[in-house]
């Protein structure tokens, strides 16, 4: 099999970031953006440097990555300068709560307004290397993770590492790691591997402590490649659950977690074939690679799809292993879920988190069918991560967080959202948080935004089969739909009823009607699932036609109409199921596809106005944009209109023949 640790160093691009700072840099993210060694926010690195105070004094200090950057794309300002003295001292004492030594460590500080230093920095300050890296590296915690792990790093490495056995990281980690420099364990050494954790290197440059490293990452996969097993076939499949099934776990764990969440779903092969592996409810339960990921994870997955049977066993846990009377339980939703039909599905109140969670459980997927194949794996017990689960340090990363916007963990379909007002509405949800689906027969709609948070799909909403396929991906992407902003229409070019062809009109009403009702169909048992506190919304894009119809608008103002009627029975069939369906009625906004410079010359010469004229010819002498519309969509699907249903509002600057 071809190695996955691969030495990356790039002496011109090494060259471009000069200096310590700038090589720290580089080789920090060489390691941040290598997955085999460092995921999503893991890891940590540090270097010494002399700096000179305000009053001209030179000091060692210890530059150390700050709590919450990421490895992966860290710059200078990532860092936190700390006096290498004043943190290098902290390892002797008998004890530091996590808070003293938040406030110790800050009390460090040389260079003001930095960030909080790595929860390790009195570890990278003890560590006789002037550069100093940090990693959970795969291959290294497989090893570890074992029953025979600390005697099989010794065989690997000889007397090039010193081996730590599990301890607490943060304080703990330090002040044993003080001892075993004190009594000489260290010297002479490139590393230290610490059992069921990570490891880690230093060196007098960033590259040999990087190179250091990769031979270590190295020797432990070359060990775990010739006894891994190739991944087992899945289980023959039968026809794939429907969507309303994954769209019911999703219901279930939001209701768990107290608040919507995303749930994002794979069935690729070795997914399948971990979930339904003969063992894995044995070994999938015994905790996560390296203590910090149960951050990420909680400390095991669901099994199956009780929802409930793992909150209360999360509960449970929480009971059993606290400490302190004042400790909050995090909601007890699982983040991970294995399913023999469902595959591997990942929870998160942002597209984003489920996505991190799923990544960090591939990995474990690996480690821990390597780990079997070294003898079992043997992970950091419960209790330990119940440590870091609820360790304060780690608890302020998820205070410091921005609080999670009005829609976030909710997911709305929209269609004909590739331009005009449906990407606007698009654009908005998504700036409100939520997930969007956009449908739209134009191909550009798959990159019409870029991000965890859209799925473009290419589909004909006049294609029923097109559409479902459309509900399928998006219930795997992100778990159900909470919001349906029917958009897509056809807008005729103007014909009067003595010369208006029945093709032309069945077309139009098969685009504006029986699309939506199609659309409506599909979507509602996903509609009546959608978590609380918000429920179902559909937004109808309706027309000022409706209330003021036009001459030669016939096919358009009757098929808006029948559209606006259709809105408006739903209200009353859907809302005993907690669906609110509102309708806005635009009129004239000019920045969509159906208005171009020529439309709008000739409807103005039509009224005998100039094109500003007829662009503002509405009684607050304005314009509408798409814009508008969207934030009035926005309004329907937040509180505002929480207790309205089957309410139909204007967005067009005041007409006089609708008001
Ligand atoms: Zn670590």
């Amino acid at each position: 099999m071809t190695a996955v640790i691969v030495n990356r160093w790039d002496d011109a691009d090494a060259a471009r970031r000069p200096g310590p700072l700038g090589e720290r840099v580089y080789t920090s993210r060489l390691l941040g953006t290598d997955p085999y060694l460092v995921l999503h926010g893991g890891g940590n690195t540090s270097v010494k440097v002399r700096h000179t105070t305000v009053f001209g004094e030179e000091v060692d200090a210890l530059v150390v990555k700050g709590s919450g950057s990421d490895l992966a794309d860290i710059d200078e300002s990532g860092f936190a300068w700390l006096r290498l003295d004043s943190v290098a001292r902290l390892a002797g004492l008998p004890a530091l709560s996590d808070t003293e030594m938040a406030a110790q460590l800050a009390r460090a500080a040389v260079v003001a307004g930095g960030p909080a230093p790595s929860v390790e920095a009195i570890l990278h300050a003890l560590l006789p290397g002037r550069f100093v890296d940090h990693t959970h590296a795969d291959a290294v915690v497989t090893v570890t993770n074992t029953p025979a792990g600390a005697e099989l790093v010794a065989d690997l490495y000889g007397g090039r590492v010193a081996v730590v056995p599990y301890v607490m990281p943060g304080f703990e980690l330090a002040r044993r790691c003080g001892e075993l420099i004190a009594a000489g364990a260290v010297a002479g050494v490139d590393g230290l591997v610490l059992v069921n954790h990570g490891v880690f290197t230093w060196g007098d440059t960033a590259r040999e402590s990087y190179d250091r490293m990769i031979e270590l990452a190295g020797v432990a996969e070359r060990h775990v490649a010739s006894v891994r097993r190739p991944f087992p076939t899945p289980p023959a499949m039968h026809a794939p659950p429907h969507r309303r099934v994954r769209a019911g776990l999703r219901s279930a764990v939001s209701s768990a977690a107290g608040r919507p969440m995303v749930v994002r779903s794979r069935t690729d092969e070795q997914v399948m074939a971990f979930a339904g592996h003969p063992d894995v409810a044995a070994f999938s339960q015994r905790g996560t690679a390296t203590p910090d990921h149960v951050i990420r994870t909680k400390p095991w997955p669901l099994l199956g799809r009780d929802v409930d049977g793992f909150a209360r066993r999360y509960e449970e846990y929480f009971e059993r292993h606290r400490r302190s009377p004042g400790l909050r339980r995090l909601d007890p939703a699982p983040r991970v879920i294995l399913d023999p039909e469902l595959g591997l599905c990942c929870a998160g109140v942002t597209p984003r988190d489920a996505r991190i969670a799923e990544d960090i459980y591939r990995h474990t997927m690996q480690v821990i069918l390597d780990a079997e194949a070294l003898g079992g794996y043997r992970p950091a017990s419960i209790a330990d991560l119940f440590a870091v689960e609820y360790w304060d340090l780690e608890q302020a990363k998820l205070r410091r967080a921005a609080p999670p916007k009005s829609f976030a963990g909710e997911v709305a379909v929209v269609t004909g959202a590739a331009a005009g007002i449906g990407r606007a509405c698009a654009a908005a949800l998504m700036a409100e948080g939520a997930a969007v689906v956009g449908i739209d027969l134009d191909p550009e709609i798959k990159s019409a935004f870029d991000g965890p948070s859209w799925l473009g799909v290419q589909a004909d909403v006049t294609d029923a089969e097109a559409v479902d396929a459309a509900l399928d991906a998006g219930t795997l992407e992100f778990g159900g739909v909470d919001m349906l902003v029917l958009n897509a229409g056809v807008f005729p070019a103007g014909v009067r009823i003595g010369s208006l062809d029945s093709g032309e009109w069945r077309r139009v009403m098969a685009v504006n009607v029986d699309a939506n009702l199609s659309l409506m169909r599909a979507a509602h048992p996903l509609l009546a699932l959608a978590p609380a506190p918000n429920r179902g919304r559909v937004v109808v894009i309706g027309s000022k036609n409706v209330p003021a119809p036009g001459p030669g608008a016939a096919a358009y103002s009757a098929s808006k109409a029948a559209l606006t009627q259709l809105a408006r029975v739903a209200a009353l069939e859907w809302g005993a199921d907690g669906i609110r369906v509102n309708v806005i009625h635009p009129n004239a906004v000019f920045d969509t596809g159906v208005w171009n410079d020529d439309v709008l010359a000739v409807r103005a010469a039509q009224y005998g106005v100039s094109v500003e004229e007829y662009r503002s010819r509405n009684v607050l002498g304005t314009e509408v944009a798409s814009a508008d519309v969207a934030g009035m969509c926005v309004a329907m699907c937040g509180p505002a209109f929480a207790k309205t249903t089957g309410a139909q509002v204007a967005v067009d600057g005041g007409n006089d023949r609708v008001i």
